[in-house]
């Protein structure tokens, strides 16, 4: 009897442990499938950067086994990104859905075709007390940046949609476009209305910095760089101008040292704006130099978000542009022989006495710049017929040449023509995720439910209104 009911003491023991462990697994994996929330989050946006172009900067700056930071993300997804308007979207209506939830007509900047205004990401965010800012390499009030802060029936509205992204709030401003920071007369201002926002930002406590090394000493909760008038000089080109621009990765550097010390968290906006630039201008080398500066941008912020592990980062592209492809006879020696932008080498072309591009010319700065020693008749031509035309159009024509000796695969000049959005076409982009809520992020998704995921992980009131 004493032995058994010594046995039946230890079965008793024994269950109760088995038990008590079986409810401690279960209260684990009950912590477990709580929902995951971000503190703060990242969403970094490559303009343009479709998967060719992705695959091509890929293989030429890591090799084909190589992988980005961000390609290491344990999510990722399919992206689809068409208009309200147009099976092709254009950077402000993609930005629209990304910030709002909503498609929209192309050119308009967070409003519906009617003129409702609707509530963006980084609104909800700063309502629910966080920290937010927008770093870029285009122009700060250029569509990508400007439909996270401002509303506008159309994006060439440059004046006000700068005005209402400083009126915002938002924390950090960093990129190009001065111009419309400063009053008309003033510097590089442009402003009609004669606000000197620059001026503005300082009174009202933001470091202000217009070079790398002002940027590098800015101190404090908040910050307004404007590094450049306009858009910022590609990569490329910046040792040939000599400018004192920072990199996306020194801006983005600064954005998270003034933004991570926030309580309650914040919300950054990264862009690499000008692969989009490269691609419009068939420029395969911008291209690479441009993911380059981007990919080292957000290898930064998933450093940062492996660190503080309450971090969403999410990286992916408004849309493909030019629709890039890794043909097969790529010819990646010339690729690498490539110096500079397109746009840099039309800004070398002299004109001779007939007021067009001396031939002579043509063929020194393709050899200069781009080691192309036999340029052909019909290819200084085709650059001389744009004598006439603005540099930008001029490096399209030179960037057409390039592309066609590099065998890239993009949308011809012929289509490119044909297209209002310059040649951005409708193939899906790829999206990466990491950190809480990451897992939320995969399968074939639309642009407009990026934002209320986001929301959803961040645990802040948006809700993308009923109906797109
Ligand atoms: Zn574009």
């Amino acid at each position: 009897m004493r032995k058994r009911g010594l046995v039946r003491l230890l079965v008793t023991v024994m269950l109760v442990v088995l038990l008590s462990s079986v409810a401690l697994a279960a209260s684990g994996s009950a912590a477990g499938s709580e929902p995951a929330r971000a503190k703060n989050v990242i969403l970094c946006i490559g303009d343009g950067m479709g998967f060719g172009a992705l695959q091509l900067a890929r293989n030429v700056l890591l090799g084909p086994e190589g992988k980005f930071a961000f390609e290491t993300f344990p999510n990722a997804a399919i992206v689809t990104t068409y208009a309200l308007d147009n099976l092709v979207t254009d950077s402000a209506a993609a930005a629209t859905a990304i910030a709002t939830g909503h498609k929209t007509n192309n050119g308009m900047i967070s409003v519906l075709p009617d003129g409702t205004v609707l509530p963006t990401i980084l609104e909800a965010m700063q309502k629910a007390g966080k920290a937010t800012g927008l770093v870029v390499t285009n122009t700060i009030y250029d569509a990508t940046p400007a439909a996270f802060g401002a509303h506008w029936g159309t994006r060439g509205g440059s004046e006000e949609i700068a005005g209402q992204l400083f009126d915002a709030g938002i924390d950090v401003l960093l990129g190009g476009g001065r111009d419309q920071f400063l009053p008309s007369g003033k510097g590089d201002g442009k402003r009609k209305d004669g606000r000197d926002i620059m001026a503005e930002a300082a009174a009202k406590g933001y470091a202000v910095a217009t070079t790398k090394d002002e940027l590098a000493v800015a101190k404090g909760a908040r910050v307004l760089g404007l590094f450049h008038k306009s858009y910022m000089n590609y990569q490329k080109d910046r040792a040939y101008l000599g400018t004192a621009e920072p990199s996306l990765a020194d801006m983005t550097a600064k954005a998270l040292e003034v933004l991570k010390g926030t309580k309650d968290g914040f919300f950054l906006m990264v862009e690499g704006s000008r692969i989009d630039h490269a691609a419009h201008a068939g420029d395969a080398a911008g291209v690479v130099a441009e993911t380059d500066d981007f990919a080292r941008a957000v290898g930064l912020l998933y450093e940062f978000a492996k660190a503080s592990g309450d971090t969403l980062v999410i990286v992916t592209a408004d849309h493909d542009t030019m629709g890039f492809s890794v043909t097969e006879p790529l010819d990646y020696d010339l690729l690498r022989a490539i110096k500079v932008s397109p746009e840099f080498m039309a800004l070398k072309l002299e004109k001779g006495a007939d007021g067009k591009f001396a031939p002579e010319s043509i063929r020194k700065v393709f050899e200069e710049f781009a080691g192309v020693k036999d340029l052909r008749d019909d290819e200084v031509q085709l650059v001389q017929s744009m004598s006439s035309e603005a540099s930008y159009k001029v490096g399209y024509a030179v960037g057409a040449v390039l592309a066609a000796r590099l065998n890239m695969g993009i949308v011809s000049p012929q289509v490119q023509l044909k297209s209002p959005t310059g040649g951005h076409t409708g193939n899906p982009v790829p999206l990466y995720a990491f950190g809480p809520g990451a897992d939320k992020f995969s399968g074939t998704m639309d642009n407009t439910q990026i934002a209320g995921k986001i929301a959803e992980t961040a645990a802040i009131g948006f809700a993308p209104a009923a109906g797109r």
